[in-house]
């Protein structure tokens, strides 16, 4: 019996790409940051409660930046607090991701035209994966934004990346 023949006979092995394997781990288990700026927050909130259990995906909420690798941005960005995201955002490890949740994070929402203090679009001041509409949106959607943003990181290779 060869080498290989035995290995098989007593065990299985799995072949697969470096990258795919990092991928699922990764995707696998996104660490949020515990962060949340108005109302879209509480159905954020309630995504991480038992009814729709965020949990079940390996969403984990960590009290750091420097523990987590997504944050979420969830309701209205004020120009002052915009500041504040920015140096969350820097004090992130790489690889980061973002999800911009609602109409206030994505473009301003309501206060897109009179809201002389709300940022028009965290996009502005840190850069967006996966943007969720609504307002608020209901926790199917963060959901939905979720499962979009693990096939973007499905798809991605850290060994280019790091290249
Ligand atoms: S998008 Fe709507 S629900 Fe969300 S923070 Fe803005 S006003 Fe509130």
């Amino acid at each position: 019996m060869g080498l290989l023949d035995k290995e098989f006979a007593e065990g299985n092995i799995i072949v697969a790409k470096t990258d795919d394997v990092l991928n699922w781990a990764r995707l696998s288990s996104l660490w949020q940051m515990s962060f949340g700026l108005a109302c879209c927050a509480i159905e954020m909130m309630a995504t991480s409660a038992s009814h729709y259990d965020f949990d079940r995906f390996g969403v984990i909420p960590r009290p750091s930046p420097r523990q987590a690798d997504l944050i979420i941005i969830s309701g209205t960005v004020t120009l002052k607090m915009a500041i504040r995201i920015k140096r969350l955002y820097e004090q992130m490890p790489d690889p980061k991701y973002i999800i911009s949740m609602g109409s206030c994070a994505n473009c301003g929402g309501p206060y897109w035209e009179h809201g002389y203090h709300v940022l028009k679009g965290i996009d502005r001041v840190i850069p967006v994966d996966v943007y969720v509409p609504g307002c608020p949106p209901r926790p199917e959607a963060l959901l939905e934004g979720l499962l979009k943003l693990q096939e973007k990181i499905r798809h991605e290779s850290l060994r280019k990346k790091s290249a």
